[in-house]
């Protein structure tokens, strides 16, 4: 690389931090839809998706890297609430849709007055987050996904955490729970979630191993079955099992 190419980057990279500095910008990683939402509560409806850049967490076993890693920030951009509001009205064509706000882990972002924004003009909001990170405009949502990562991502979950994420929540949104299973400990886990907390709907899914673009469909599919036997056999009928319906039809793909 070029001396001057160096110098053209740590500027580019010093004016992009001062705009990510600035009161009131959200770091969006990617604005993308129309498409369905493919995942817990909301599986199968169309949605827009706002996905924001950083997160607390690093989950072995993450598919959204691109969202997380602080060293693919020259791929975020640092937007007012208007200004991402604007990119959803284009791609929905200025009709009212449910908006799915993801990460990274969104809950680190002011979403506030994108919210409000929105919901003035007759959209919805939908987050989901791993329920580390608690902010106040929860009560805003109309839906809140709380998605607790289980032993196979590396992670520990400190419930005090996720029970002030409830509370702040004050039960105004449609909440659920979703829990990414891999193996007989994240199982556990989640049935010991389950048990903690019995008023709130659960979801299950196989978990997507990394394979960038493709489809890990076989590993998927023997994964869901084994998931779907298992809650069946232990008579856990409380519990909803799913597949990610945006892997069956796209693979890994990214932006759809
Ligand atoms: Fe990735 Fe979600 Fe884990 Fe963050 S919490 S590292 S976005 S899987």
């Amino acid at each position: 690389m070029s001396e001057t190419k160096i110098m053209t980057d740590i500027i580019s990279s010093s004016a992009q931090e001062l705009e990510f500095d600035k009161p009131n910008r959200i770091r969006v990683s990617e604005i993308f839809g129309p498409t369905i939402q493919g995942e817990g509560a909301l599986i199968g409806q169309p949605t827009v998706f706002v996905r924001t850049g950083g997160c607390d967490y690093r989950c072995d076993w993450c598919d959204s890297m691109h969202a997380v890693d602080i060293k693919y920030r020259h791929d975020w951009t640092a937007m007012t609430a208007q200004q991402v509001f604007a990119e959803i009205e284009d791609l929905t064509g200025g009709k009212p849709l449910m908006v799915s706000l993801s990460g990274g882990n969104p809950a680190i972002q002011n979403l506030a007055p994108l919210i409000a924004l929105g919901q003035q003009q007759g959209y919805r909001f939908a987050l989901e987050t791993q329920g580390s990170i608690s902010q106040t405009w929860f009560a805003d949502l109309n839906v809140l996904t709380l998605s607790p990562k289980p032993p196979s991502s590396t992670m520990t979950t400190d419930w005090s955490l996720f029970d002030e994420c409830l509370a702040m929540a004050q039960n105004k949104p449609e909440l659920a729970m979703k829990i990414v299973i891999f193996d007989d400990l994240d199982y556990q886990y989640a049935r010991e979630a389950a048990e903690r907390y019995p008023e709130l709907p659960l979801y299950l899914q196989p978990g997507n191993h990394k394979i960038d673009g493709a489809s890990d469909a076989r590993g998927l599919h023997d994964r869901l079955l084994w998931l779907t036997e298992k809650v069946t056999n232990d008579r856990w009928f409380t519990v909803t099992v799913l597949p990610q319906l945006h892997v069956v039809l796209w693979g890994n793909q990214r932006g759809v």
